[in-house]
């Protein structure tokens, strides 16, 4: 049982320390006291060797050790993250930078990032005895948990914001949620699912105060550190809406520097979009997040209330790094320029990472020499209007072969 390697949880605040039971944030602090997962580091070393990993699946679940996940139960049959890391030399020129790939993690069961939190969920509701899990989510982390609750047979009840896009809905629905669509914005279905997972004693799998569930974003940050291994990029970049991701990614880097699978660390690179940077703002003024409301087509990321920004801060101080904020415009650029230039369709808020990157080295804070990795953290299709969007119209004519002809010529195919 790998959960033997966790050392304690710890609060992010006052650093009170507390056992790895079913909690979720600290008893001083209350929902803001979020806490972090602490393992015993040279227990997990022992068994955690690249010998090791060579003979394991390869999915998420490659890194038994450093996840709070109960082992002797049975795992969802799913294939989740260990998600592909492409060279995107076309795209880099695009951006500006010498050295540029991305990582596809709208490669993951349902089609986003949020699978590796959502199945350290559903493992963590099945050792918990939970009869129901919830969820408030912009999206994917719904879309997510429904997922991993039909992956496991559990049943899910899962609140989004009213202006969710239409993809997202159908893939709730179709895999067996009770969906409750909330009047406002994504907090105000935040709210509503603490309250209702208060009063009928549903697990609770919203990321930002779960910390068992930012060790399945983690896993993001150790395959990098797996798949690069001495050719480690400059920078990291991710998007940030709650900050979680962020954080996940930078932990998990860490972690796997710590146990010498890495030499150097990267610099984390976190992208807001201009209609929404609480935490970009709290960042650079070197303050506590202010809450916003936020307009972004990016609807991933559009958190006025960020949960985890603490986490995010951090993340971003301790690596050196530093977050900008895009426009829609250079989002939706971003996106059609990634597929056309990687063959990645990555929704708004996945695609925008390439449009940070592009922004940091016209801000100078990535140079053009330097190395960098973009997570594109969402699947195009969750998002298709934006697609559509940004792709122009098909040609639409007869079946004439003259009339083919003169378009062909008119759009200089010919
Ligand atoms: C949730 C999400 C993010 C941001 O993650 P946070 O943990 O909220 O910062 C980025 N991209 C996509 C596609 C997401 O679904």
């Amino acid at each position: 049982m790998a959960i033997q390697h966790i050392s304690q949880l710890r609060c992010v605040i006052c650093g009170t320390m507390y056992p790895a039971d079913n909690r979720y944030t600290c008893d001083k602090c209350g929902v803001t006291g979020i806490l972090e997962v602490e393992y015993d580091y040279e227990k997990v070393a022992k068994t955690l060797t690249r010998h090791a990993l060579a003979q394991r699946p390869w999915t998420h679940w490659r890194y038994e050790e450093l996840l709070p996940v109960d082992f002797s139960l049975p795992l969802p049959a799913l294939h989740i993250g260990y998600t592909p890391v492409y060279h995107a030399e076309r795209l880099g020129e695009w951006v500006g930078v010498r050295d540029f790939s991305i990582k596809d993690d709208g490669r993951n069961p349902s089609a986003s990032f949020k699978d590796r939190a959502s199945s350290v969920g559903v493992m963590k509701a099945t050792e918990y005895h939970a009869k129901t899990i919830a969820a408030a989510s912009t999206g994917n982390a719904a879309s997510s948990l429904a997922c991993f609750a039909a992956a496991v047979g559990l049943p899910s009840v899962i609140f989004v914001p009213e202006k969710a896009p239409e993809p997202k809905i159908a893939q709730l629905l179709v895999f067996g949620a009770t969906v409750i669509k909330v009047k406002g914005t994504y907090d105000a279905a935040y709210d509503f699912c603490m309250d209702a997972c208060a009063k009928y004693g549903w697990y609770n799998r919203n990321c930002a105060i779960n910390s068992y569930l930012v060790e399945g974003k983690k896993t993001c940050g150790l395959e990098i550190a797996e798949q690069f291994a001495d050719m480690m990029p400059d920078w990291v970049c991710v998007s940030v809406g709650d900050g979680c991701t962020i954080a996940g990614v930078w932990k998990g880097v860490r972690e796997m520097f710590h146990l010498g699978f890495i030499k150097k660390l990267p610099r984390m690179l976190g992208v807001q979009a201009s209609g929404c940077k609480p935490v970009a703002d709290a960042f650079h003024a070197d303050k506590d997040v202010v809450p916003v409301d936020g307009v972004t087509r990016a609807d991933s990321i559009n958190c006025g209330t960020p949960r985890n920004w603490r986490k995010a801060v951090h993340a971003l101080r301790e690596s050196r790094g530093e977050i900008v904020a895009v426009s829609d415009a250079e989002i939706m650029e971003a996106m059609n320029k990634t597929a056309r230039l990687s063959a990645v369709f990555g929704e708004p808020s996945g695609a925008a990472s390439v449009a940070g990157v592009k922004r940091a080295i016209a801000d100078g804070i990535i140079k053009k020499d330097e190395s960098v990795c973009a997570v594109i953290t969402g699947n195009g299709l969750k998002d298709v209007k934006a697609a559509i969007e940004t792709a122009g119209t098909p040609i639409n004519i007869p079946a004439d072969l003259t009339a083919l002809d003169e378009e062909l010529k008119k759009r200089k195919v010919l």
